[in-house]
């Protein structure tokens, strides 16, 4: 049986019509939609020669044995957004699906190394807000003490909504075991931005995910009388915040890839008849490069001291949370590129902007990579997520090629 791309897209098609409405995916982790899925899921994977089990932080994982112990890990999520698309997350896990019934038919049940296909629990962290749970238990970098408290818009608790899925948080460190004998991992995604749409390509190497810095950063000056203040004696704190939300896009343009964003500015007495006395804004700025990211963190606090200086008004930051760029294996890369020019004619490297499971898996050490296709209209998290079929096969084949090269890459490595 060869690689049947439009046997993945069937597969999809179905999972779609399974767990959707009129709003779109519903696949929200630790609900009865997702276990529908997994369940969908698993029937699957019973007409392969697979072991299948769920480790100890709900991943769901399958089994191929190998002539070797080394083993070729490749992953996605179920799960989804609620009101989300049909591609993101499951389309990774059903291309590797058809990938692993390729490995399976074609060596007889039993490939040169072992193959893994991972359902990643709760990428998303919809409910409980937070994202790659699963992944980062398995890269033993979650802390359960910060998230068994956690509750969704309901007041149901985080840990008591896993135990209902048979999953018991203290047992989160032991997920850890299932990086033995890991030797790469590969995801493929959708891109979720419009960069491949602009350039009219399929198909795009991942180089790494962007760190992130985000913070809070709050501009004092003095609340004063709309009407008597003249324009002269004001310490306008929204003008400063003004204008920094123009200069950090500044800061930003002068890196290829880099981003700035002030997604949310508040004044505060904030009636029309005040000078804004105090001023509360957000930032978010993200790079693959550790040194960039840190420049522009640099440049955005000198702006704003600068800007705070010019309206007679002082500024104070506070960082909400952040994240180190984590760059994918070199050799993986080079070799994903090759696999998508082999497939496609052309490839493109980029950095990824949002955070993805293969983040986890890179930063537990083991050697990853990612591909994407493009995303039409770049819109994704969103019922009108869409990607034209013909890319989404050749985002099957290209997984596939990558996963043969990568198979032999590891036999190379003795
Ligand atoms: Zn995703």
């Amino acid at each position: 049986m060869p690689l049947n791309p439009q046997r993945a897209l069937a597969d999809l098609k179905e999972l779609r019509s399974l767990t959707s409405d009129d709003n779109g995916a519903q696949r929200i982790a630790w609900t009865d939609t997702w276990l529908r899925a997994r369940d969908w899921y698993a029937k699957k994977l019973a007409e392969l020669p697979v072991e299948h089990h769920y480790d100890t932080a709900g991943n769901n994982w399958a089994t191929l044995k190998g002539e070797s112990e080394k083993c070729l890990q490749i992953g996605g999520h179920l799960d989804s957004v609620p009101n989300g698309g049909w591609l993101d997350g499951c389309l990774d896990v059903l291309a590797g699906l058809e990938v692993l019934r390729r490995f399976a038919s074609e060596f007889n049940g039993r490939p040169p190394v072992t193959i893994r296909l991972v359902d990643w629990a709760d990428e998303e962290g919809a409910r409980f807000g937070r994202s790659l749970l699963g992944s980062s238990a398995f890269a033993g970098t979650h802390s359960i003490s910060a998230d068994r408290a956690r509750t969704d818009r309901d007041g149901i608790k985080l840990e008591d909504a896993l135990r209902r899925c048979g999953v018991e948080i203290d047992r989160f460190p032991e997920a850890a075991h299932e990086q033995k004998d890991a030797a790469a991992y590969l995801e493929l995604h959708i891109e979720q931005g419009p960069v491949l749409e602009h350039l009219g390509l399929p198909l795009g190497v991942v180089l790494g995910t962007k760190g992130v810095e985000r913070h809070n950063i709050t501009f004092h000056g003095q609340e004063a009388h709309s009407g008597s203040t003249p324009m002269n004696a004001r310490r306008d704190a929204l003008a400063a915040a003004a204008k920094l939300a123009l200069e950090i896009r500044n800061i930003a343009k002068k890196h290829p890839d880099a981003v700035c964003t002030m997604g949310s500015v508040k004044t505060f007495p904030g009636i029309v008849t005040a000078v804004v006395g105090r001023c509360e804004a957000t930032l978010d700025q993200r790079d693959l490069d550790p040194q960039i990211l840190a420049q522009m963190f640099r440049e955005a606090q000198e702006a704003s001291r600068r800007f705070a200086e010019e309206e007679k008004c002082t500024v104070e930051w506070s960082r909400i949370w952040n994240i180190e760029p984590i760059a994918f294996h070199p050799h993986l890369v080079a070799l994903c590129d090759e696999s998508i020019r082999e497939v496609s004619g052309k490839s493109h490297k980029m950095p990824s902007g949002p955070l993805h499971d293969a983040a986890e898996v890179s930063r537990a050490g083991i050697p990853t990579v990612m591909l994407f296709v493009q995303s039409l209209r770049g819109i994704s998290h969103n019922k009108i997520e869409d990607t034209r079929e013909d890319h989404l096969e050749l985002a099957v084949t290209a997984l596939d090629r990558l996963a043969s090269k990568t198979v032999s890459w590891i036999l190379s490595n003795g």
